[in-house]
C-alpha cells in the first residue's frame, strides 16, 4: 500500500540528529522555556522573515491567543465579525467563537479553493473587525489583494499558514503578510514536531509581548500577572527537534514539488481534474509547497474506492464543510455552493517528502485507470 503520508519515514531520515536533540534536552535539566526555545524561535522568525516567532503549544492556540491578545489590547471586541474562508479546517473558525467574536465565512476562489478577495470585500459589515485567510494545501491565499483590502476597510489580518511553512508570493513568505501569523507543527504539517506545538509570527513587538505573557499564565514576570493568560508554551524537546526539523524543510519541499510536477505532467483522465499549476511562476514569483495534492472528481468516492484497491491511500480534507458542522448549527442556514461542491468532489493524494517517484508514478497509473460510470 502506498500510504497517503509516511511520517515514520520522515522522521526516520533524520533520527540521529532528533535523538541527539532530546539527549541534549534531558541531560540539560531544563525543560521549558530555555535555549532550545529561543534558538527555535528566532530561527524560524529568520525563516519567515519577520522579527518575531513566538512558540506555542498547538497550531490552535496560536491563533486563538493572537486574537485574545487583540482583545486585550482593545483592538477586537467580543461580537466583532472575521471574514474567514467557508472550506478551511474547522480550526480556523474555532479561534474566532472561542474568543467570543463572529466568523463570517466567505467562499473561495474555485481555481486556488482560497480566499477570493472579491467575496470577501461583499461580507464586510459595520461590524467587520479583522480577516482570517487561510494558505490552504500549501498556497499562499491573494494576500496581495487580501492585503490591500485589509488596509481599505481597515481590518486586521491574522494568517493561517499551518498548511504552508515556506510557501511564498511576490518573494513574500508565508507567516510575513498579515498583522500576525499562526502556525501549527502538527507531526503531519509539512514541518512537523514529534507532538503537539505551534507558533505565531509577526512583526508587532506589543503583540509578541502580550502573546509572551499569554501563553505563560498571563504573566512577563514569574507570579505577576497582568492577564488571566493560560498555559500554552513550546516546550524544549520539540523545539530541539524542530530546529533539527527546519534544516531540511526546504529540500523537503523541493521533493514534494517534483512529485506534485510529475502528477500535473502525467495524470491525464478527464474525470480527474488537477490544481491549477503556478508553481514557481516567474511572473508573480509564487512558490507552493503542496501539503497537499488536491483533486477533484465528480465521482470522487468511486475514485477514492478505485485507488485504494490499487494500492493507493488517500485522504479527504475536509468531509464536511464547516457551515454543516454540528458544532455550528447557527451556521447552517448559508448558502455556500462552492465550498459544497469542493467538499463532495476533493480528494487529496500521496505527497510527502519521502513518498518515492515509483511510487508516485504507480499513483498516477492507479488515477489514469480509473473509469468514471454514471453512479457515484
Ligand atoms: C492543522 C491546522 C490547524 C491547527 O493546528 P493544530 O496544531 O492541530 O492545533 C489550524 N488551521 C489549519 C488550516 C490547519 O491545517
Amino acid at each position: 500500500m502506498i500510504s497517503f503520508l509516511d511520517l515514520k519515514s520522515i522522521n526516520q531520515a533524520c533520527r540521529r540528529e532528533l535523538i541527539e536533540a532530546c539527549t541534549r534536552v534531558i541531560d540539560s535539566g531544563w525543560y521549558i522555556g530555555g535555549s532550545e526555545l529561543q534558538q527555535f524561535e528566532s530561527s524560524y522568525a529568520e525563516y519567515c522573515g519577520t522579527k518575531h516567532c513566538v512558540g506555542v503549544a498547538n497550531g490552535l492556540d496560536a491563533l486563538v491567543l493572537v486574537i485574545r491578545a487583540w482583545k486585550e489590547l482593545g483592538y477586537l471586541n467580543e461580537g466583532d465579525e472575521v471574514l474567514v474562508p467557508s472550506n478551511t479546517y474547522i480550526a480556523s473558525i474555532l479561534a474566532i467563537s472561542e474568543n467570543g467574536l463572529v466568523p463570517v465565512l466567505v467562499e473561495p476562489d474555485p481555481a486556488t479553493f482560497n480566499m477570493c478577495s472579491v467575496n470577501a470585500e461583499a461580507a464586510i459589515t459595520v461590524r467587520t473587525k479583522a480577516i482570517l485567510p487561510v494558505h490552504l494545501y500549501g498556497r499562499l491565499a491573494d494576500m496581495t489583494a487580501i492585503t490591500a483590502l485589509a488596509e481599505r476597510a481597515n481590518l486586521l489580518v491574522l494568517e493561517d499558514s499551518a498548511q504552508s511553512h515556506g510557501a511564498s508570493l511576490a518573494g513574500k513568505r508565508a507567516g510575513n503578510w498579515g498583522h500576525a501569523s499562526g502556525f501549527s507543527f502538527y507531526p503531519g504539517k509539512n514541518l512537523g514536531a514529534l507532538g503537539d506545538a505551534g507558533a505565531v509570527t509577526t512583526n508587532d513587538d506589543l503583540l509578541a509581548d502580550t502573546l509572551r505573557a499569554l501563553r505563560n499564565y498571563g504573566s512577563h514576570e514569574k507570579y505577576k500577572n497582568l492577564y488571566r493568560g493560560v498555559n500554552s508554551r513550546l516546550d524544549e524537546i520539540q523545539a530541539a527537534c524542530l530546529s533539527v526539523k527546519l534544516k531540511y524543510l526546504d529540500d523537503q519541499t523541493s521533493h514534494r514539488r517534483q512529485i506534485a510536477d510529475l502528477y500535473t505532467r502525467t495524470i491525464n483522465n478527464p474525470a480527474i481534474v488537477l490544481p491549477v499549476a503556478l508553481d514557481f511562476n516567474p511572473s508573480n514569483n509564487e512558490s507552493h509547497v503542496w501539503h497537499v495534492y488536491t483533486v477533484l472528481c465528480e465521482q470522487r468516492d468511486a475514485l477514492q474506492r478505485h485507488l485504494l484497491e490499487s494500492g493507493v491511500q488517500t485522504l479527504i480534507h475536509y468531509p464536511i464543510p464547516p457551515h454543516h458542522q454540528q458544532a455550528y448549527a447557527e451556521l447552517s442556514a448559508n448558502s455556500l455552493p462552492v465550498s459544497e461542491k469542493i467538499h463532495q468532489q476533493i480528494l487529496s493524494l500521496p505527497m510527502g517528502p519521502t513518498l518515492s517517484l515509483i511510487d508516485a508514478e504507480a499513483v498516477v497509473r492507479a488515477c489514469n485507470s480509473f473509469v468514471a460510470t454514471g453512479t457515484k
